[in-house]
């Protein structure tokens, strides 16, 4: 499998029982196939040999998309790791897989103490801003309908599976 960002060759890393592929040598980067991002996302999960990976200062990612390393012909997704609107990731619509570039995981574990933290962040965020105004909308309306469908799938990553489109406990949009 190769880099994403640099096309330099992936390694394998195995650390905890999970195996992830780093730009060893490359940019830096690390992959992680669906739900293996879990096993290191805060701060009291062992992830030292993630965060001191020997980088190339000369590869630098070119902030272009990139296509998923493990899926042919996708292009990964790039959006906010949390509510908090500090670190954009890549996310494959395909496999669910993530990449992070260089950094990018120190700075996701200094976000928040646990899952459970960011969950409750991105509640509260989503209460403030989506809850209330999706609620208040005349259903029968069709822009507003559009408009609440277009919200969701804007905060998709951000979203507990109730405000995934058509998992309303109103009815769907
Ligand atoms: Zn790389
Ligand atoms: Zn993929």
């Amino acid at each position: 499998m190769n880099c994403p960002a640099c096309s330099h060759s992936l390694k394998p890393l195995s650390l905890g029982g999970v195996t992830v592929d780093v730009c060893d040598g490359g940019c830096g980067g690390v992959w992680f196939d669906k739900r293996e991002l879990d096993a290191f996302d805060e701060p009291s999960e062992f992830a030292d040999p993630l965060l001191g990976i020997h980088r190339d200062p000369s590869a630098v990612p070119d902030g272009a998309r990139h296509h998923c390393p493990s899926c042919t012909g996708i292009v990964m997704m790039r959006h906010f790791f949390s509510t908090r609107f500090e670190v954009e990731v890549d996310e494959c619509p395909g496999c669910g897989g993530f990449w992070l570039d260089h950094g990018e995981l120190e700075h996701i574990r200094a976000q928040f103490d646990s899952a459970d933290d960011r969950q409750r962040a991105n509640e509260a965020f989503l209460a403030r801003n989506l809850a209330s105004p999706l609620a208040s909308m005349d259903r029968d309306v069709q822009d507003d309908m559009r408009r609440a469908h277009r919200l969701s799938r804007l905060f998709r990553w951000a979203c507990p599976s109730a405000w995934i489109p058509g998992k309303q406990p109103w009815g769907n949009f």
